[in-house]
């Protein structure tokens, strides 16, 4: 540490909100050099590297082949993909002295799939998984959290070309196995959540999000079972349909000054109709309109749902996507009369032609108060499959904590997350659009199949630290760690030297070892950079090295024990193999 090229800092940066940001610019691991864009100094660059090195281990296990594309791309390729346009503000782009359009990749679909056009052409090439540990550009709108959301960030890319649908299938649940096993090795806590709801096929996309209050993805878990998913891919379990035979006629109801849920229930508990009703008891219904892409025309959509629940407009675009949603202004109830606010129901609505979507509780034979399409007025015990038939159900109402795990185990919660993987079956997007086929064992042509797979690696460092950290700094797991262990010489010369000797010995062990042996720094100072740095194993020579014994000590647990010179070499072996 006296020739290290390490400061470490006592005070929070000014713009650092999250722990992770923090230690890793107090620890002297990274350091800002523009919005979103980090410098990583020695000791950070080395926990980088270990990451990187988890990361190629468990890809070139399930036969991952590395190489290295550049970061400065063509237009065309993007331009061809439609990528240069949709990705807007988020691409960096740039000419060059001629004038020709430029990009820095955010992601490298393109390029992977040209290159495997380029050098393949037969079935028997197949399978191939190729991957890259590389720079990554993206203008995020909010670069925060120091390097969790930068604009320059190290990302492992990997893609897989197939013949068939099951080789990609295969393809992508080797990736999952590798980045069950990463994640397992990293230590990190961490769920696996679908990205896209069943309707896009399961497993077609699933996201690793390590568990974190800090984090800014939103998802839920049960409370039972490993259960977790993203809001938006929660799927609400429908009730069996109930036999319509023998329930109540409808009957409308003067319910006056009732427009809100609250009002409505309040009134209907004071009207004497022997028995009691709750938010839960009433069918909401939502206006929304929505535009299919390319399209001019809004269209309006109706969405009932029982009233204690709201709609959650991000479950509402997710079940809606590719299609546009917006929620209507006042000129849409003036040109469609028949809304009466506050007190629309299902009547208006079918007859009227309005699509009409219900939440998956709203089955046959479930009775509802609702709206009765006139003002000051509702209509209860109306049954659905008897006297309205939606036009299907659309499952975006908010999830709640306490509701039921779709799984049929437990109650759900909500819970956030940083996402550090993702995996996708991509299918034939990319390989259409440059036309990538390979000669069939018939003669014929088959159009290739891919898979895309992500790791922010320079995310997982700061997730890891955002994971595992206290008040005094960094815990590092041991397999990413700095350094196995920490050698701190206090006081002059001769603890000093034994620092270092020991620290020879325990290298020519196989153990990385930083040792702190600058003079004229008070053991105060060591002992806080210690922690700070967070190196798992400790070694303390001083004063007790007179007395022919050192400390050890345990950075997680902060255990310390006074241990005999003679002996500190093994018990450290032994405490860092352990
Ligand atoms: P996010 O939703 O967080 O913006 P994304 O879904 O856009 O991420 P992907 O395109 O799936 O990201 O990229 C693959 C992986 O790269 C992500 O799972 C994440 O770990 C990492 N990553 C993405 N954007 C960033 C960033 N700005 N800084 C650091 N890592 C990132
Ligand atoms: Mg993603």
């Amino acid at each position: 540490m006296s020739t290290l090229f390490l400061r470490t800092l006592r005070e929070d940066p000014a713009d650092a909100e999250v722990p992770s940001h923090k230690l890793l610019v107090r620890a002297g691991l990274v350091r800002r050099a523009a919005p979103g864009v980090y410098s990583w100094l020695p000791l950070g660059k080395t926990v980088l590297d270990n990451v990187s090195r988890v990361v190629r281990e468990e890809m070139d296990a399930i036969g991952g082949q590395e190489v290295l594309l550049p970061a400065l791309l063509p237009r065309e390729y993007y331009e061809a993909t439609g990528r240069w346009e949709e990705y807007g503000d988020t691409l960096f782009r740039l000419k060059d002295r001629k004038g020709a359009d430029y990009l820095l990749g955010p992601t490298h679909e393109e390029l992977f799939t040209l290159l495997v056009k380029g050098e393949y052409s037969s079935y028997k090439d197949f399978p191939v998984i190729l991957y890259q540990i590389q720079e990554k550009f993206r203008d995020e709108a909010r670069p925060r959290a120091g390097v969790l959301r930068g604009r320059e960030f190290h990302m492992k890319d990997s893609y897989s070309f197939d013949i068939d649908d099951e080789g990609l299938q295969a393809s992508y649940d080797k990736h999952r196995d590798a980045y069950v096993r990463i994640f397992d090795r990293l230590g990190l806590e961490y769920v696996v959540v679908s990205a896209t709801s069943g309707a896009m096929g399961g497993s077609a996309s699933e996201e690793f999000l390590a568990v974190a209050p800090t984090g800014e993805d939103t998802f839920v878990r049960s409370t039972e079972s490993d259960y977790a998913a993203n809001v938006e891919a929660v799927s609400v379990p429908a009730p069996d349909a109930r036999p319509v035979e023998g329930l109540p006629e409808a009957v409308v109801h003067h319910t006056p000054d009732t427009a809100t849920i609250q009002t409505l229930v309040d009134f209907l508990n004071g009207a004497g109709l022997g028995r009691d009703f709750s938010e839960a008891d009433t069918l909401k219904n939502v206006l929304v309109k929505t535009r299919a892409p390319g399209s001019k025309e809004w269209e309006l959509l109706a969405i009932g749902l029982p009233g204690d629940r709201e709609v959650d407009f991000k479950r509402l675009e997710a079940a809606l996507e590719p299609a546009e949603v917006a929620i209507l202004e006042e000129a849409d109830f003036a040109a469609n009369p028949f809304l009466v606010k506050g007190y629309i129901g299902p009547r208006a609505l079918l007859d009227n032609k309005v699509r009409y979507l219900v939440d998956p509780r709203v089955v046959t034979g479930t009775a509802w108060v609702t709206g009765a399409d006139k003002a000051d007025h509702h209509v209860v015990d109306l049954v659905a499959g008897r006297d309205f038939t939606p036009d299907g159900t659309i499952d975006v109402a908010e999830v709640r904590d306490g509701d039921p795990s779709p799984d049929g185990r437990g109650t759900l919660y909500t819970a956030r997350g940083i996402e550090i993987g993702h995996i996708f079956q991509l299918g034939r997007k990319y390989t259409d659009t440059f036309q990538v086929d390979a000669l069939g064992s018939d003669g014929k042509p088959k159009r290739v199949t891919m898979g895309s797979y992500g790791i922010g690696v320079s995310r997982v460092v700061a997730s890891i630290v955002e994971q595992s950290h206290d008040d005094k700094g960094i815990v590092w797991p041991r397999e990413i760690a700095p350094a196995d262990v920490h050698v701190v010489g206090t006081g002059k010369g001769e603890q000093i030297e034994e620092a270092l000797r020991l620290a020879r010995e325990l290298e020519a062990r196989g153990l990385r070892v930083l040792v702190d042996d600058r003079k004229g720094v008070s053991p105060g100072v060591k002992f806080t950079d210690a922690e700070l740095l967070g190196v798992p194993t400790g070694v303390i020579v001083g004063r007790g090295l007179k007395d022919g014994v050192v400390e050890l000590r345990d950075r997680a647990t902060g255990d310390r024990e006074e241990v005999a010179l003679a002996e500190i070499v093994e018990r450290t072996v032994a405490a860092c193999r352990g």
